[in-house]
């Protein structure tokens, strides 16, 4: 399939703001797609290149884009950044730059899907001494070959920033209508699979049964069921009756999957962090009395004097570790609590009610006191034993009590009711960092107003909920903007547009609605907690979640 041809999809899906007819037109062109395409077109649909499991990642930001459109272009670098400003879109930017230099050389051959992914590939693969280099060489081979439509579509896949206003729920949708299937089995393969194209694949070749009969695998993560915060503790147990309370420890969630010998971790954000956490694998590798596993904790550095949980600062740094790994074991060790079972011995759990899987897990695992147990936990009915759970929790150093509900299953990726987290403080948000403000007097030099934005889970769009600036301490400014100034897309008046990647944790006074912002909210007196690298920009905090938050605000006054 040439690409010109996915090319025209997404400009018909550019073109609408109807969901029925962004599915109609996806379900369309997924029945036309060759089945030796069908494992890879579904996600560049919502426009990802490899599942969000996959160690692969483009490693491509804005800076060296604009060397590769430059190069082919026969410009410069900066020429491109003040082009892209000025058109206020990467996407269309390039498309007017490709579209002058078509004038003087004809493109000569045809893009295929299959030649474009992997191109894609071996830029993910490009590591080691020169890999910059030969990014750029890559890519810029690409674009000497793309109409200037086709320009611009493939610089927004490579900033992950499509913009046709599909996100995973209409593509679910999508391939349900495509292949006569109903939306439920396409969304339960998808939990499972963790994966569009297989999940494609199978509803095309076998329907329904194919669709079922896809299983979880060990080694390949599975998203993870979020908490709710809880309206109240009283409110939670008029509605659950009896349920499980256990200690929110304020770390880090690892996914572990074991087969055999050979233990993987998985971050919340699904990487591999296996190679940063010896101590935890060798130890999930004696304990899990099983052949084949998958089951989730959550990992606590607790300081071995004060017997206190660290700062998640520390936690993270262990994560990101790739030298040094058992020096940095030694400085802070970890401990890790369990709290669910996703999978045992060929057979998926997540149906179970949580009761099960929590005694199941029980039942596979030979904790070690301190270092590799469950999560503590407590069965009850009476709301005043989980007042004293929940201070004994708080008095203990830790986040505050999870409350879940024992009947449950496990919904990957959903939050929906099933945990529900207390914690002492108005609820924090996480979101995206999208754009920013160069400082002034003091702060010149230094990014010091930052664009935050939350996502709109139908479209997968990023809309602005305010503005943050205080708050922020020097040391801040400095991480924050060496951090955001190589994800500069463009600059204006002072104000620069970041490709989404920065997840901060925002704490407020409060949510108001905003006739002012894209999103129809806005933050009061915002302020940064932390930097949070564990979650990715399509795991930050949702404007349907914001609405959430500003209902339940409103009803507790
Ligand atoms: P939050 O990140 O604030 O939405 O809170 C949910 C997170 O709390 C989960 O993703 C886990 O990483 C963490 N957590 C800590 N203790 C538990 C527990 N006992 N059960 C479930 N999640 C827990």
């Amino acid at each position: 399939m040439e690409y010109s041809r996915l090319v025209s999809v997404y400009e018909s899906l550019e073109a609408t703001s109807s969901k029925l007819e962004k599915t109609e037109i996806v379900a369309r062109f997924l029945r036309e797609v060759p089945e030796d395409l069908l494992d890879i077109i579904p996600s560049l649909l919502i426009g990802r290149v490899f599942p969000e499991w996959s160690e692969l990642e483009l490693g491509i930001g804005p800076s060296l884009l604009y060397e590769a459109v430059a190069f082919v272009c026969g410009t410069r670098a900066s020429e491109v950044k003040g082009i892209v400003a000025r058109a206020g879109d990467v996407g269309e930017a390039v498309e007017q730059l490709l579209a002058r230099k078509v004038q003087l050389t004809l493109f000569a051959r045809k893009l295929l899907v299959r030649e474009v992914y992997e191109a894609f590939k071996k830029i993910a693969l490009a590591s080691g001494a020169g890999s910059q280099d030969r990014k750029v060489r890559i890519l810029a081979d690409l674009l000497a070959s793309a109409s200037p439509k086709e320009g611009k579509y493939l610089v927004r896949t490579v900033l992950g920033e499509l913009r046709v206003g599909v996100a995973e729920g209409l593509l679910r949708d999508a391939i349900a209508q495509a292949f006569n299937v109903s939306v439920s089995a396409v969304e339960r393969a998808y939990m499972v699979a963790n994966d569009f194209g297989t999940v494609a694949r199978a509803a095309k070749l076998e329907g329904e049964e194919g669709l079922a009969r896809i299983k979880m695998e060990v080694g390949r993560p599975i998203k993870p069921m979020l908490a709710q915060l809880a309206p109240s503790i009283e409110k939670v147990f008029e509605e659950l009756g009896s349920a499980a309370l256990e200690i929110k420890y304020d770390g880090a969630r690892v996914q572990i999957h074991k087969r055999g010998d050979e233990v993987k971790i998985f971050s919340r954000r699904l990487e591999n962090v296996t190679s940063a956490l010896p101590d935890i694998a060798r130890r999930a590798a004696r304990a899990i009395k099983a052949e084949e596993a998958i089951v989730e904790g959550e990992a606590v550095a607790i300081d071995p004097k004060t017997r206190r949980p660290r700062a998640f600062q520390d936690i993270l740094r262990r994560f990101r570790r790739k030298y040094d790994v058992e020096k940095m074991m030694e400085e802070i060790p970890f401990e890790t609590y369990l709290f669910d079972i996703l999978y045992l011995e060929g057979e998926v759990m997540i149906d179970l009610p949580f009761e099960k899987r929590r005694q199941k897990l029980g039942e596979v695992v030979e904790e070690e006191k301190g270092k590799f147990e469950l999560a503590e936990q407590l069965v009850t009915g009476d709301v005043k034993r989980a007042h004293e759970f929940y201070s004994r929790a708080l008095a203990k150093g830790h986040e505050g009590m999870m409350i879940k509900n024992l009947k449950a299953p496990y919904i990957p990726g959903a939050r929906v009711g099933y945990m529900y987290k207390v914690k002492p403080v108005m609820e924090t948000l996480d979101l995206v960092i999208t754009g920013a403000l160069w400082g002034t007097g003091k702060r010149a030099g230094w990014l010091s107003s930052y664009i935050l934005a939350a996502r709109d889970e139908d479209t997968g769009e990023l809309l602005e909920v305010g503005r943050v600036g205080t708050g922020v301490t020097e040391e801040q400014l400095e991480e924050f903007t060496a951090r955001l100034k190589p994800l500069i897309e463009f600059e204006e008046a002072g104000e620069v547009r970041l490709k989404p990647s920065v997840v901060v944790e925002v704490a407020y006074q409060e949510i108001q609605r905003s006739p002012n912002y894209a999103s129809g909210f806005a933050l009061r007196f915002p302020r940064v907690v932390r930097i949070r690298d564990d979650k990715s920009p399509e795991e930050a905090d949702t404007v349907q979640r914001v609405k959430e938050l500003y209902e339940m605000q409103r009803q507790a006054r």
